[in-house]
């Protein structure tokens, strides 16, 4: 089976803060699915490393409010496309992102607060019927 992953917990390095941080539990799906790394922030043009941003009020917004809500969406899109390309149905997402959380992301007050809701490429793969996990509902 094709799954779409958060290329950051493959071990890419295209976090917002430029560290590897690789999730062996997800890299071993690798030996029984084909995985397709993706990272809708450097898809819609967003530099590594990067200032972290969070949603707020539908905006995506770094801490002093520089909005970055269009490449967001631009990333997003590219992503929904690979996943049509490939005829994928399930992706596994990096937990509590703007981009990629599923079910809580941080709240836009930048104090480690989640509370309900998607990142915004997760929300719209969504959308258009790709089955959603995080890490951590692997690991659980
Ligand atoms: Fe990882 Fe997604 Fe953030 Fe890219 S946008 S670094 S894939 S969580």
């Amino acid at each position: 089976m094709a799954i779409i992953v958060s290329a950051c917990l493959l071990g890419i390095c295209c976090r917002y803060d430029g560290k590897i941080k690789t999730d062996e539990n997800i890299c071993v799906l690798a030996k029984t699915d084909t995985l397709i790394p993706v990272c809708p922030e450097q898809l819609g043009g967003r530099p590594t490393p990067r200032l972290p941003v969070e949603i707020k009020n539908g905006r995506v917004v770094e801490k002093d409010g520089a909005d970055h809500t269009d490449e967001f969406i631009k990333g997003a899109y590219e992503v929904l496309k690979i996943a049509k390309i490939n005829c994928v149905k399930n992706a596994v997402l990096k937990s509590n992102s703007p981009s990629c959380g599923f079910g809580k992301i941080y709240d836009g007050t930048f104090s480690k607060t989640l509370v309900n809701g998607n990142g915004i490429t997760a929300e719209i793969l969504n959308e258009n019927g790709i089955e959603i996990k995080t890490e951590n509902d692997l690991k659980a």
